[in-house]
């Protein structure tokens, strides 16, 4: 399959701004990019064209996927939307036949949203997880996902014996061992609802299966201020340190409030934070400090949280990042830094570095899109198309050089 049009690329030059854009061609062949050209094709193409707008696809480094039906639940704070709309929504995963249907679902609107890759949190049902795997895996995404892990302060039908949860996830990681385009990770939901003993036992899990692991924390101060009651004052990043579970294969959900010490933990055990700046205001959860984080070298990516993050586009999660960046009066990341991070950046924070960028042998994950407004002609071509993006202009996304989604 030959596509053609104007190609966002990486830009690693020593100066460059991270990407860069050319007029150029994807050749993919049984999923993955064979060849990129630059310059006009003399060929055909069988996508795209001279107006196009060739795009990776979009990566997701955080989103629930059976929260999808969960957008626009407002009014209540962290702990109070867990308990009284999102616990619910969960336990409708106790049938597998809705976990799978919903999971397919959700694909669908990513998709449609352009990406293509994904970490995701599942629920804590076994049968439920792997339909919902299963159908992710049937649609294509590029993808880690995980049973959801809880053991208390969670409603009981919603919580399983440490050693239960324990011998799932390994069955869990172990069934798509064989799929290059899928991966198993250990997910405790964060350390409010695990006992010291599921998060140790998770921890030595994801240590002898070589796992990803994700989890939450240090969202809102209320959730702080229980895990410290739970833990009798450890800070809450040392809880996970001493479980064993950080590590440069974990994603930890929004670390809004951290002092200096547990920076500097994140930073020496290589362990990422995801970024939801649309989560952390629909919820008033705080605005994480994203320049203490980079400062203190801490590895970042970027996720929607949906349904914490009300929106499904990461193009409007990136704009998000710069205005909580602006909110805060610290220098914001610029167009350039957010096209970055929802590619290369989250793949390569998520250690994909197969996807996530237009390059020879990388995944053909990739969008087709029709920009209606003049932006080669805007002074910040990148920054016009950040601003100015409408989800309509996607015209195909291909996970796998695979067409899942198509408009006219
Ligand atoms: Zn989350």
């Amino acid at each position: 399959m030959l596509i053609a049009g104007t190609l966002l690329l990486p830009d690693d030059r020593a100066g460059g701004s991270g990407v860069r854009l050319a007029t150029g061609s994807v050749l993919a062949r049984d999923g993955l990019i064979v060849a990129v050209r630059e310059g006009v094709t003399a060929d055909k193409p069988d996508l795209g064209g001279d107006d196009a707008l060739i795009l990776p696809g979009f990566i997701d480094a955080h989103v629930h996927l059976p929260q999808f039906d969960s957008i626009g639940a407002d009014g209540m704070d962290l702990l109070q939307w867990l308990d009284r709309v999102i616990y619910p929504a969960e336990a409708r995963w106790a049938d597998p036949d809705f976990a799978g249907a919903m999971a397919l679902r959700a694909c669908r609107q990513l998709a449609s949203f352009g990406t293509t890759g994904i970490a995701a949190y599942l629920t804590v049902h076994h049968e439920g997880s792997l339909a919902a795997a299963r159908a992710v895996e049937s649609f294509g995404l590029r993808s880690i996902l995980g049973q959801t892990l809880t053991d208390r302060e969670a409603p009981q039908e919603l919580t399983r014996p440490p050693l239960q949860l324990l011998a799932e996830t390994e069955a869990f990681l172990d069934s798509f061992r064989g799929n290059p385009r899928i991966q198993g990770a250990v997910t405790p939901r964060f350390a409010l609802a695990c006992t010291p003993e599921l998060l140790a036992g998770a921890g030595a899990l994801a240590r002898r299966k070589g796992a990803a692991v994700q989890t939450h924390l240090a969202e809102t101060e209320a959730e702080c201020r229980r895990v410290e009651e739970l833990f009798n004052g450890t800070p809450y990043t040392d809880i996970y340190e001493r479980a064993g579970l950080l590590g440069e294969r974990t994603i930890l959900g929004h670390g809004i409030w951290l002092d200096a010490v547990q920076r500097a933990t994140l930073a020496r055990t290589r362990s990422v934070i995801a970024h939801c700046p649309t989560a952390n205001t629909f919820l008033r959860a705080g605005s994480m400090d994203r320049a203490a984080l980079r400062r203190d070298g801490v590895r970042l990516a970027l996720g929607s949280d949906v349904a914490g993050g009300p929106d499904r586009s990461m193009v409007r999660v990136a704009r998000a990042m710069i205005e909580t960046a602006k909110a805060r009066g610290d220098t914001p990341p610029t167009a350039a830094d957010c096209w970055r991070q929802i590619t290369t950046g989250n793949a390569d924070a998520l250690g994909w570095a197969d996807t996530g960028r237009i390059a020879p042998r990388a995944w053909a994950d990739l969008i087709v899109a029709a920009p209606d407004v003049p932006w080669r002609d805007a002074p910040d071509p990148l920054a016009c198309l950040l601003y100015a993006w409408d989800d309509r202009w996607i015209t195909a996304t291909l996970p796998a050089g695979k067409i899942v989604h198509q408009s006219a």
